[in-house]
């Protein structure tokens, strides 16, 4: 049975450390996919009743919010965050409490988010905070909706700060990174459909060619990283999909493509998107061609505000020491649905390490990725002291 790292032992009896283990495995045995976490909730909030958290609702179905008591009555309100949802991934990882369920699998780490969202409020209901903790156990976060949902019931409307991490073996068990501004990017899809008129192969001067516009547009839209963002920002502009035509002698008459557009800050991303629209429809119009551009929002850019961080920050030091701290060094292009949390309110989104000593730095979503047992320990540890922190800075 594995054991939390020396950093943190005194914080866990070994009760709870066995029902933490314990829970994890089960979790990571038994995944779900998103919105379909009805077994996933319901042992979470078994467990969490088992550790004396009796103030556990479900909301949406497969959410639960469980309510730990703060010392002061009237306190303000913070919020720790753990997703709970799995991927369609065939699992590879060797485990022996691998995945039961056919194609299913926690290939992202929510099994530990999950989990250390319920040894936080353990670790809260030991120590509470000044002010109540929420602890929100969140479905479908690899679809990009389940924080939204989250907000939308009205489930956080008291809360005054939330906290969140994610699993990454890009950093060893210990090290924590807590990084201010922008730390995952927007997530937007966007659709274009060009429509022209078609004609014999042989016979162009006939046609307004769709597929030669849309090669036009594929080329021209690679410039709005290069030439309208300012190149501090990263940022991203992914034609994934191409389809046009069926024969090699037939143009068609309408082509289509389908790409992701990603950005780190809200106005990057309303820059991109709209130059996005008008270069799209110039180019097709040059072409004689006419240009549709549907975008469809994702998940906004992850951006961790400065006071929050401090408190995370401030929160890891104490419990791990001062070298705990790492900096992420990169923005991750990938998406967060945290982000819909931080719209609404100030928090911190962290990474929390997960590589054992001399282990392999596996991506999330891969079928072999899986996170080192201890960093359940850790996570739930840094959430709980980052939830105290904010909670008495907020209440001062
Ligand atoms: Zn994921
Ligand atoms: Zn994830």
């Amino acid at each position: 049975m594995t054991e939390p790292p020396s950093t943190v032992s005194p914080l866990f009896s070994p009760e709870l450390a066995t029902d933490l283990v314990s829970l994890r495995r089960d979790l990571h045995r038994h995944p779900e996919l998103s919105w379909q976490e009805s077994r996933t909730a319901g042992a979470l909030q078994r467990a969490l009743g088992t550790l004396g958290i009796d103030d556990t609702r479900r909301v949406l179905e497969t959410a639960v919010v469980a309510r730990v008591p703060g010392r002061v009555r009237g306190a303000p309100v913070v919020a720790v965050r753990g997703d709970i949802d799995a991927l369609p991934v065939v699992e590879a990882t060797g485990l022996p409490f691998a995945s039961s369920a056919a194609g299913v699998m926690h290939a992202c780490g929510h099994d530990v988010h999950a989990t250390w969202a319920v040894g936080a409020a353990a670790l809260l209901r030991a120590r509470p905070a000044a002010g109540d903790v929420l602890v929100v156990l969140q479905p479908a976060e690899e679809v990009g909706q389940g924080a939204a949902k989250v907000v939308e019931s009205g489930a956080l409307d008291d809360v005054r700060a939330i906290f969140g991490a994610h699993v990454d073996r890009r950093f060893e068990v210990g090290q924590v990174v807590a990084d201010v501004g922008p730390v995952n990017a927007s997530t937007d899809t966007f659709e274009i459909e060009l429509v022209g008129a078609g004609a014999h192969g042989a016979r162009p001067h006939e046609s307004a060619d769709p597929v030669v516009a849309l090669a036009a547009v594929i080329t021209a839209i690679q410039t709005l990283v290069a030439r309208r963002l300012d190149p501090a920002l990263p940022g991203v502009v992914t034609v994934g999909a191409v389809h046009a035509g069926a024969a090699p002698n037939v143009i068609p008459e309408r082509a289509t493509l389908l790409g992701t557009i990603r950005a780190t800050t809200p106005a990057a991303r309303a820059l991109l998107t709209a130059e996005l629209r008008r270069l799209t429809e110039q180019v097709a119009a040059a072409y004689g061609v006419r240009a549709t551009v549907a975008l469809r929002d994702g998940t906004p850019p992850v951006v961790n505000e400065a006071r929050a961080t401090a408190w995370a920050r401030e929160a890891t030091e104490r419990v791990l020491g001062t070298s705990a701290l790492v900096p992420f060094g990169t923005t991750n292009m990938g998406g967060e649905d945290f982000a819909f949390y931080l719209e609404r309110m100030p928090g911190c989104f962290m990474r929390v390490g997960a590589r054992e000593p001399g282990g392999e730095r596996i991506a999330a979503h891969s079928p072999r990725f899986y996170a080192a047992e201890e960093s359940v320990f850790i996570g739930a540890a840094v959430l709980a002291e980052t939830a105290r922190v904010a909670s008495e800075a907020l209440a001062g």
